[in-house]
């Protein structure tokens, strides 16, 4: 059974009239039978505040309008008052002035407020936009050099404070100029596109990230990995670009599309755990691989100890 209370705009605004409605009622009952004076116009203003409650137009100027009519019925429905009918026709035409006044201000408001508001939330799209625009890649999606520079630095403050390890892989797609020369820039576009997302595909962790280095090199930090779980995670992201089968259209090199790989790791020690250190032991080790025929991973020979 669902007893959850129906908090919807639609019934707030539906509870909202059916207050209005009410009080009208009310003030419209008490006016006929005891002689309110100006007060009247008191209560029927309050009835216009509560209905700006609704957050509508339509509503308020419904709910201004009944209120206007029952200011005039009364007049015909009670007993003559004691002063001349000219002087309550210009007191209600005083008090019907003030609830239009009331009404179109308040309506006014209200739509402005809305206005803000939805202003507001629009340029907070557009600031997540740029943000994201500032932060990533505009062609694959993945981190830009910058938030890659940006995460090293914090990652390897984190290893350092922890002591934990941390590892890095530098990736470079093989024989990407003869694939762009061959094929055109727009088909080596699409060829970095899915290489990178079958790199991001493979990272489990909220904190690996993968980031577009330069060119068709891309870069993956590794936050709390030791060497032996960076090598395997290198391989299948080496298997996994190999396996989006897509043809290198070179006859010698008469294949798919590969990358090979470069791993480093930077091991806790006393000092402080610098980023350049891991990327150029990561470079190394890339080196290593592309001099061993590529499509391969290569581990930088010892974990990076920390210098200053
Ligand atoms: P290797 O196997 O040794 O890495 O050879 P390679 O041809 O991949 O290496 P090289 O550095 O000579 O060529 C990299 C090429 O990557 C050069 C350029 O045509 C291409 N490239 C770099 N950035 C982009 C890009 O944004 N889009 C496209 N389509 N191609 C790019
Ligand atoms: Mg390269
Ligand atoms: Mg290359």
């Amino acid at each position: 059974m669902n007893n959850a209370p129906n908090n919807t705009p639609e019934k707030l605004r539906f509870d909202i009239i059916a207050v209005c409605v009410l009080l009208a009622a009310v003030v419209f009952l008490l006016d006929i039978s005891v002689p309110l004076g100006i007060a009247v116009g008191v209560l029927y203003l309050l009835i216009i505040i509560v209905s700006l409650q609704a957050g509508n137009p339509q509503v308020t100027r419904y709910i201004a309008v009944g209120c206007s009519l029952l200011l005039f019925a009364d007049i015909f429905v009670k007993s003559p008052e004691l002063v001349p009918l000219w002087v309550v026709l210009l007191n209600r035409v005083m008090i019907l002035g003030v609830i239009w006044i009331t009404a179109i201000l308040g309506i006014r408001l209200e739509k402005a407020q809305r206005q803000l508001k939805k202003q507001e939330s629009e340029l907070q799209k557009v600031n997540q936009e740029l943000e994201q625009a500032a932060r990533h890649d505009s062609l694959t999606g993945v981190a830009n050099r910058r938030l890659f520079d940006k995460d090293l630095e914090t990652e390897c403050e984190r290893a350092s404070r922890g002591e934990t390890p941390l590892s890095l892989l530098m990736i470079d797609v093989d024989h990407f100029k003869l694939y762009n020369d061959i094929k055109g820039h727009q088909a080596g576009d699409v060829c970095l596109v899915r290489v990178a997302k079958a790199i991001a595909d493979k990272l489990r962790r909220p904190g690996d990230l993968v980031a577009r280095y330069g060119g068709e090199e891309f870069a993956v930090i590794l936050p709390v990995t030791t060497p032996d779980g960076a090598v395997e995670l290198a391989e299948e992201i080496r298997q996994a670009v190999e396996s989006l089968g897509i043809q290198h259209p070179d006859p010698q090199v008469n294949g798919p599309v590969t990358i090979s790989i470069g791993a480093a790791s930077l091991w806790p020690g006393a000092q402080r755990l610098e980023p350049t250190a891991v990327i150029s032991a990561a470079d190394t080790a890339l080196y290593r691989a592309k001099h061993d025929g590529r499509n391969c991973v290569r581990v930088a020979e010892t974990p990076v100890y920390l210098s200053n």
